[in-house]
């Protein structure tokens, strides 16, 4: 893990307080999208335009959202929404912060990991230098889903995409470790699988000025090649066996959210979460135990800068 930080902050009864009863009952992102069944893309970002609110202007970078939407006069995207090029989400989230200066709106850039962590890093990287005031959000389906489920820099390793039919050999890039090491002012991982932890650390990053960012694992059924109605289970895995692990980031402190202190303490075998998907039946029982071993480093690294 890249990061350099810690102090450790423990999960506190505050954060649990957005509960069920307090979701916004409005929609912003309407039924009859294009995107496909099972999809926790778009799961993702329902509950981040709820979290946001009316008073919002989204940006969406070239990905699975920009096609889900629909194509002009149409739109399932209830607020003012712009469409960028791969390239310039964060470049046009500043231009529209800079249009709407201190008329109270939320800016909300969301894009792909292809998007975000390959394409579009560059400008990402340059607004968070400058600080400028939007929550910027990368959804994560691990391979670029609306070209043909090419591999990304953030599929994981062993994971088949069309172009790595035999499995990926390298790494998933750590993009929170990358934004981390800019030090933005708030930074958080969540999963589509926990809708209400995503909803109150949307809320946290728009309750603060700067550029925010948020790192969404969103499990994707064609591309993970799992049943439409198993997504939200795999994304629970994910966490359980530390896979992916759900953190916020504020002054070079981080907080362990509550579903990944209880994994860290309990995980589960990488290849309970592995086995339920087909773009890891390729992986060899060498594989999957280099897979875990590198899991098992994470898990220590975070066990001792969280204290836990
Ligand atoms: S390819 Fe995956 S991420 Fe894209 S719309 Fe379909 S389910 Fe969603």
């Amino acid at each position: 893990m890249g990061l350099v930080i810690i102090v450790v902050v423990a999960e506190t009864k505050k954060q649990d307080r957005l509960s069920k009863n307090r979701i916004n009952k409005a929609e912003y992102l309407l039924k009859g999208n294009s995107s496909c069944p099972g999809c926790t893309a778009m799961l993702a970002i329902r509950h981040i335009l709820k979290a946001a609110g009316p008073d919002t202007f989204a940006l969406v970078g070239a990905c699975c959202a920009v096609v889900c939407e629909g194509v002009y006069p149409n739109t399932c995207m209830a607020i003012p929404t712009l469409d960028t090029a791969f390239a310039c989400t964060a470049a046009m989230a500043s231009g529209v912060r800079a249009a709407v200066r201190d008329r109270g709106i939320n800016v909300i850039a969301i894009a792909g990991d292809g998007g975000t962590v390959d394409i579009g890093v560059q400008a990402l990287s340059g607004a968070i230098e400058r600080n400028d005031d939007f929550l910027y959000v990368c959804y994560d389906n691990e391979a670029y889903g609306n070209t043909g489920m090419q591999r990304s820099g953030s599929t994981p390793f062993g994971a088949v995409t069309t172009t790595t039919p035999f499995g990926k050999r390298e790494d998933k890039k750590d993009i929170a470790a990358i934004i981390g090491a800019h030090n933005p002012p708030y930074m958080a991982t969540a999963c589509a699988s926990y809708p209400i932890d995503l909803q109150r650390k949307v809320e946290r990053a728009l309750s603060i000025e700067g550029t925010k960012f948020i790192h969404v694992l969103a499990p994707c059924p064609p591309g993970w090649r799992i049943s439409t109605d198993k997504a939200i289970e795999v994304g629970k895995l994910a966490v359980k066996s530390c896979s992916f692990f759900l953190y916020e980031m504020e002054e070079r402190k981080i907080r362990m959210s509550k579903p990944s202190i209880n994994a860290i303490k309990k995980p589960i075998p990488v290849r309970e979460y592995y086995r339920v998907q087909g773009r890891f039946a390729r992986m060899s029982d060498e594989e999957i135990e280099i897979s875990q071993q590198k899991i098992d480093a994470n898990i220590a690294y975070f066990r001792e800068v969280c204290d836990l």
